[in-house]
């Protein structure tokens, strides 16, 4: 069976990766999400083992200890990473992984899988940016602060990707998105 190919997607914060992933996910069915391990508190309408794997600190710590981990980074007071079971098992199982992680997580996964293909989700402006966080309704103020605080370190870094799509409609981005992700997987399905 051919190894599974690995697709990352990344932005900051409110951009939009995570709907435009969830709408990648419904249209190409060979692709599996990469459900992370964290430490924050679950929002409405997240499922364990579907959105993330929640896990204390204590847990997560061990994690880190026994290696289980191919990259995790502290964001926003708390922790997240990327398991390595989720990854060798699409690499050995054939099936195609997305990643939903930020943009240090996806330049330390492209440094361990020089294969992947790193996808940048631009917003249209910094205003739009805030607009769409505020929208979510998820943070608090003291969050919403510091998510906007790593902003320009996380639009700097986005030379570093190899494709960078804006979020201007989604459904334009969705469909570019789906164009990239398609070619990388040769993938006429
Ligand atoms: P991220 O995963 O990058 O933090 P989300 O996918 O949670 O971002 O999107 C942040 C908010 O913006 C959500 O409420 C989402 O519904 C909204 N959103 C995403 N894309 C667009 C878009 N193109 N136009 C308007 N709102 C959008
Ligand atoms: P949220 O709390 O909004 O779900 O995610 C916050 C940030 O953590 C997002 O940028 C998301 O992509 C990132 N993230 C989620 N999982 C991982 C992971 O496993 N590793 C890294 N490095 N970042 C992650």
């Amino acid at each position: 069976m051919a190894a599974g190919k690995l697709v990352v997607l990344s932005a900051p914060s409110g951009a939009g990766k995570t709907t435009i992933a969830r709408e990648i996910l419904k249209r190409i069915s060979s692709l599996r999400f990469s459900v992370s391990a964290t430490t924050r508190a679950m929002r409405e309408g997240e499922r364990e083992g579907h959105d993330y794997y929640f896990m204390t600190r204590e847990e997560f710590a061990a994690g880190v200890k026994n290696g289980l981990f191919v990259e995790w980074e502290e964001l926003f007071g708390n922790m997240y990473g990327t398991l390595k079971s989720e990854v060798e098992k699409a690499l050995h199982g054939g099936d195609h992984l997305l990643f939903d992680v930020d943009v240090k997580g996806a330049l330390s996964i492209k440094r361990q899988y020089p294969e992947a293909l790193l996808v940048f989700i631009m917003p249209p402006s910094v205003e739009k940016l805030k607009e769409r966080l505020a929208g979510r309704k998820t943070e608090d103020s003291e969050t919403f602060r510091i998510r906007l605080e790593r902003v320009p370190m996380e639009l700097e870094q986005r030379k570093a990707f190899d494709r960078v799509v804006t979020n201007n409609t989604l459904d334009s981005a969705v469909t570019e998105v789906e164009a990239i992700v398609r070619h990388h997987l040769n993938n006429k399905e």
